[in-house]
């Protein structure tokens, strides 16, 4: 154990319940001497929301239910923070005010984060307007590659509107902004979970004519994880940027969240859609749309602590 990358107090001398939040227990950034493999960052923002607020909370909850987190993934077979170096950066600055301020102060933010040849990381929203500054930043610290970063996002959205009451900086539009800028390519991207209903039959329009692979609830219940994989295959040791968008799952299993959308996955099929990822080369990653004050147990942020581990464990599992 004394070989572990990351320095996590022993839980069997340090109770769970005691000491400064960090996500998972790891050590807080400025406490680390070496660059971080993965670095976890909050961004305590929810002025994109087209529906109900409150994801600002979510960081503190995601990190409260962390702490019963343990380490060792028995689906990999890996340690965790035995393989990686894992550190809480606190949260990124934000602007309650404005959409636009903020993500690009976050945005600008991240890239001051550890080493960015070396330093992958988990931003926790807050809401998913965050993945316009998260994978920015992520492509920005990967040198600009051209033609963009591949995505896998999972939501009961596309979030690829043009505009909502007139503006385009919001939770319903950060992928169309990323593909605009040349920060996503849609042909290496595929979204997991969507499901309707939509507000028009041409809601999903824009991102077919993009050439994103959508894999709907729907489609996922006939064909499985094989048109995920097919996108995968196709995007080969890309680098990939992995969006989670928490509504994906079931209200059911997810009640913690701003536009809940029912017929979702369960907690069990979230985590197992995600293992199945092992391979992926990822680059940078977020967990977005908790809703603390809707989360009648804590479990949607226990869930989302979750989701952030797993996604970690991939790396783990493929380093
Ligand atoms: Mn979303
Ligand atoms: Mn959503």
């Amino acid at each position: 154990m004394s070989e572990r990358k990351t320095v996590i107090p022993n839980s069997r001398v340090q109770a769970r319940f005691a000491g400064i939040t960090t996500f998972g227990r790891y050590p807080r950034i400025e406490d680390v001497d070496a660059p971080v493999d993965w670095a976890v960052v909050g961004a305590p923002f929810d002025g994109g929301v087209t529906f109900r607020p409150g994801t600002r909370f979510g960081p503190r909850a995601i990190r409260e239910q962390s702490q019963y987190l343990k380490h060792y993934s028995m689906d990999h077979k890996v340690d965790v923070p035995g393989v990686l170096s894992l550190a809480d950066a606190g949260d990124a600055p934000i602007k309650p005010y404005s959409v636009k301020e903020t993500l690009d102060g976050v945005a600008e933010h991240l890239c001051t984060i550890g080493d960015p040849s070396a330093t992958k990381l988990m931003l926790l929203g807050g809401d998913h307007s965050l993945v316009y500054a998260g994978m920015k930043a992520a492509w920005i610290r990967q040198g600009k590659p051209k033609g963009g970063l591949a995505c896998v996002h999972f939501d009961s959205h596309m979030d690829t509107l043009d505009t909502v009451w007139g503006e385009k900086w919001n939770h319903a539009t950060p992928f169309r902004r990323l593909i605009e800028e040349g920060i996503l390519d849609p042909k290496r991207m595929v979204s997991i979970g969507i499901k309707g209903p939509l507000n028009s039959e041409d809601d999903l329009d824009y991102a077919r004519e993009q050439g994103i692979e959508l894999v709907t609830h729907g489609r996922w219940q006939a064909e499985g994880f094989a048109p995920i994989r097919a996108v995968l295959d196709r995007i080969g040791s890309d680098g990939v940027y992995l969006s989670y968008d928490i509504d994906c799952v079931d209200p059911v299993y997810a009640p913690g969240t701003g536009t809940p959308c029912v017929g979702g996955f369960t907690s069990a099929e979230a985590l197992d859609l995600l293992r199945q990822l092992k391979g992926i080369n990822l680059v940078g990653a977020d967990v977005v749309e908790v809703l603390p004050d809707r989360d009648v147990a804590g479990n949607t942020a226990l869930l989302a602590a979750h989701v952030a581990f797993e996604i970690m464990a991939l790396d783990a599992a493929t380093r």
